[in-house]
Parts: structure tokens; sequence; C-alpha cells
């Protein structure tokens, strides 16, 4: 049975927060909690139990939400071992932008390149594609591949953070994501949807 996703633009840096549901077994995660997203939540998951939390990357448009859902649910947090410091320094880097959080919680499980994450019967596999930050990762599936800020319906991410190098994010790019299946769907991090290979024909920042 197919995942359902419901997509939601939050917060100034108009991040896409995924609610991703396995229809088969009722439960559900969510991708990059952003502002509110535990509001959206309850929303979107009409009763459904919330199973995980899965961090593509730790930029902090990508976790405003992380401390409030982790406290409503329990639910345990998923993020590569490279991202770690961008939780820790939280506080100091929002300051950067002007604004003021609480600590936000650490990963429960650090996954890495290859692991397969479950939720109900959907297979999630990780694919670390870093360049845009040192931990970012990519979550394949049947159908789509979530690829935070790495890939972009016509663009990439910026490379110009803590950690980031274009070399380094045209390679994963190049040779991880532009060999996925052509009819995969990408939803990435900020703006609409696209697939691979929309991707490796017109992407004019990495060409394919
Ligand atoms: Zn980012
Ligand atoms: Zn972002």
């Amino acid at each position: 049975m197919p995942l359902s996703i419901a997509g939601f633009v939050t917060g100034v840096f108009a991040e896409n927060t995924y609610m991703i549901f396995d229809d088969a077994s009722a439960l559900g995660a969510v991708v990059d909690p952003g502002e509110g997203a535990l509001g959206l939540w309850r929303e979107a998951s009409a009763g459904r139990t919330l199973d995980k939390i899965l961090l593509t990357h730790a930029h902090i448009d990508h976790i405003l939400g992380l401390g409030a859902l982790k406290d409503a649910t329990g639910a345990p947090i998923y993020l590569h071992a490279a991202d770690r410091f961008l939780v820790e320094e939280l506080e100091s880097i929002a300051a950067l932008y002007g604004l003021e959080v609480e600590p936000a919680p650490l990963p429960d499980v650090e996954w890495k390149d290859g692991d397969r994450v479950r939720l109900g019967e959907t297979d999630l596999e990780v694919i670390h594609t870093p360049g845009h930050s040192p931990g970012s990762v990519s979550l394949r599936f049947s159908e789509g591949v979530f690829t935070g800020d790495a890939l972009f319906a016509g663009s990439i991410g910026r490379t110009d953070l803590p950690g980031g190098s274009f070399e380094v994010l045209e390679r994963s790019i190049k040779e991880r994501l532009y060999r996925l299946p052509e009819a995969l769907v990408i939803y990435p991090g900020h703006m609409g949807t696209s697939t691979i290979g929309e991707e490796r024909r017109s992407n004019p920042f990495v060409r394919g």
C-alpha cells in the first residue's frame, strides 16, 4: 500500500514539513518539523500514531517545531551524526537570525547511509547526501524521495553555511540522487515537487 503524504509550508523560511502515513498500519511520521509542526500534526493525523520524527538535516527552519512535537508525542528523532552540532548550537544559530528559541531535543537515533527505517509496512532508505550540510540525508521510498535541501525543483541547496561544500553537494546529487529511477518524485525541503528525471535533464546548477 502506498504512502500518503501531506506537505505544509511553515514559518518565515517557507520550509516544507511533510506528514507521511503508512495506510496499512495507521502509523505516521513527520519529516522536518518546522514552525507549528505539532498543530499541523494534530490536524493532519486524524488520531493516527506518530511513530517517528525524521530529519533530513538539522538547519533551524527544519527543526523549529521539533521540541514541541517531541514533548507531546515522545516519538524518536532520527538524524545523521554529522548534523548533531546544529541541534546542540540551535540557540546561538537562532540568535544570528534574531530569533529566540528553546533548546531542541537531541536525536534518539543517529542513522547513516544505507540504513532502512520502517514505518508500518513502508520501507524508507537513508541516502547520505551531504554538501548543503554535512549530515544531510535523502529518504527514498517506493514512489518518491525526500531530498531535504540537497536538491530542489530547478535549484539546489546553498553551500555557504557551516560544513557546506558545493563540490560535495554536486557529487551527492550526481552520484546518488541522479542515479535513482527517473520517475521517482522529489519532495524537497522548500518549494514544489519534481522528479529525478526532470532535474537530471534540466537542473541548471548540477547537470546530469
Ligand atoms: Zn537547510
Ligand atoms: Zn531549509
